[in-house]
């Protein structure tokens, strides 16, 4: 049974900031662990 993109990212938890544990966008990929605000810092 294939399973569309979709409905595999429905299913996935949302991710938080290592940083300040906001909730990252959740097409952004599984190396970030860091929000765009914090990645910039890092960076
Ligand atoms: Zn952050």
């Amino acid at each position: 049974m294939v399973q569309s993109s979709t409905e595999f990212f429905k299913t996935l938890p949302p991710k938080y900031c290592c940083d300040c544990g906001a909730i990252i966008d959740e097409h952004a990929e599984s190396y970030m662990n860091h929000c765009d605000h914090c990645l910039r810092d890092i960076k």
